[in-house]
Parts: C-alpha cells; sequence; structure tokens
C-alpha cells in the first residue's frame, strides 16, 4: 500500500479517507501533473548557505510543539536582524511538496499589509497554513479552517498573532468609545471586538494596545476550548499560543498561556 507523507505522520491515516486525501494531496490529477524532478531547473538557495529547514515531505520530518515553535522562533530572529535565508521557495521545494504537505504551524493573524506570517518567520511553500481575518476575529469559519490544520494535516503549532498598531482594533475602539455606527459588514468586525474592548477598557494604558493583547489571548482561548483541538492539545501533539508582532522592530514575542 502506497503511504503519502501524511499517512506516515499518524499510522491510523494509512486507511485515511478520500475526502483527506483529496485535500491534502490533492488527488490523482494533481499527482500527475508533477513534473520529474531531474527535469527542473536548479534554483538552489545561496552558496554556502544552508537550508535551515528540512523538507518534510521529503524526509518525514515530523516536528512536535516544541519543535514547531523552535523553527518559528529562528525565523523571527533572522526576520529581526535582517538575515533571512528564504527557506522552501526553490522549485524543488515546489514540486517536493506538491504531492502532499506537513506545515509546521497554522498561523491565524490579522490581514495587515505589514504582517505577512510567512516572511516575519521566514519560511516557505509548505510550511505554514495561514489564516488572516482583520484583528484575528474568529467565527465558525475560520474556526473551522485551524481544526482542518490541527485534525487532518496533524499541524503541532496553531499561532494566534496580533501585531502593533492594528488598524482594525483601533477602528473598532473608536466607534466603540464614541458609539458611531460602522457600515456594512464592518459591524461584524467591530461586534466580533467587542469582547477584547471589554476586557481592555478598565486596563491602564494604551487601549488600542490592551484590545490587541486581550484579543489575541481570548481568541487563543477560543481555540484551546474548541472540542476537536482540545484532545489534541491534552495528548500534547498540538499547542495553541498568542503571539504579538512588533511593526517597529519586526520581533514576534509569544504569550505563553
Ligand atoms: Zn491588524
Amino acid at each position: 500500500m502506497h503511504v503519502s507523507p501524511t499517512d506516515r505522520r499518524r499510522p491510523e491515516n494509512v486507511a485515511g479517507s478520500a475526502t483527506r486525501r483529496r485535500f491534502l494531496v490533492g488527488g490523482a490529477g494533481a499527482l500527475a501533473a508533477v513534473p520529474l524532478l531531474g527535469t527542473a531547473p536548479a534554483f538552489a538557495q545561496p552558496r554556502g548557505v544552508a537550508d535551515p529547514a528540512r523538507p518534510p515531505v521529503l524526509d518525514g520530518d515530523t516536528p512536535g510543539p516544541d519543535e514547531a515553535m523552535r523553527r518559528l522562533v529562528e525565523g523571527n530572529e533572522r526576520w529581526v536582524a535582517g538575515e533571512l535565508l528564504h527557506p522552501h521557495q526553490t522549485v524543488a521545494r515546489r514540486l517536493a511538496v506538491a504531492a502532499g504537505q506537513l506545515p509546521l504551524a497554522t498561523v491565524f493573524s490579522c490581514i495587515d499589509s505589514r504582517v505577512p506570517p510567512e516572511i516575519v518567520f521566514d519560511r516557505g511553500v509548505g510550511d505554514l497554513f495561514v489564516v488572516r481575518t482583520a484583528a484575528q476575529t474568529n467565527d465558525d469559519l475560520i474556526q473551522g479552517a485551524v481544526e482542518y490544520g490541527a485534525e487532518e494535516a496533524v499541524t503541532p503549532l496553531v499561532v494566534v498573532m496580533g501585531h502593533q498598531r492594528c488598524g482594525a482594533v483601533s477602528f473598532a475602539v473608536d466607534a466603540l468609545n464614541d458609539g458611531t455606527e460602522v457600515p456594512a459588514h464592518l459591524v461584524a468586525v467591530v461586534e466580533a471586538l467587542k469582547p477584547a474592548y471589554e476586557a481592555a477598557k478598565p486596563l491602564p494604558g494604551d487601549q488600542v494596545d490592551n484590545t490587541i493583547r486581550a484579543q489575541t489571548c481570548l481568541t487563543a482561548d477560543q481555540l484551546r476550548e474548541d472540542p476537536l483541538l482540545a484532545p489534541l492539545i491534552g495528548e500534547h501533539r498540538v499547542r495553541v499560543v498568542g503571539a504579538y508582532y512588533s511593526l517597529d522592530t519586526g520581533c514576534v514575542e509569544f504569550m505563553l498561556p
């Protein structure tokens, strides 16, 4: 029986569902479309620079939450220092993951153009599931996407990441402070941020920044209580952490539970 990289990660997946294969492997059509590796042009890493991220699909690498976190921390340190290695951004990598994926982590963050997860963690193709909404506001569809990463791909780490000077949070705080009406579907964003707004309102200091951090913590708590994620967390197969990204320094500060 053919065992896909995903199957190797969890033995019980060997007889996995057709649905799982369709989502993660891409189906027979995707497999047939993979060109021969030997015919690909050699777009290698720069000379003398080792790829710090082992290609999980090729070698069956199965990092746990601690190792996944370590790799994200190291990637962020490179971003902060201006020493990006751009791992897994080659044609060879694209071909390697075309038939399957084992992302290190799911990053649930804001839509802000200044906070692209693959860049701030110096990662590449096939490394991250990325879910982005305004101010990392959660709903059933979003939570289902995070569940998918953890349950179907056994992604060991979920990072909920807010960021400094979040425009969406600032917009919501202004609207709620002033009692102003907001147009169209922005109402849903403001409503989703109300619990964080209420939690942060009595706190000393910058109201927007406190709301950003409260929103991150509350969203991470929601995910920890998710009926599908909670058992995986209990088995130490998945960890959910909050994080705060500084626009000024590029540094990601993890907010461990
Ligand atoms: Zn934002």
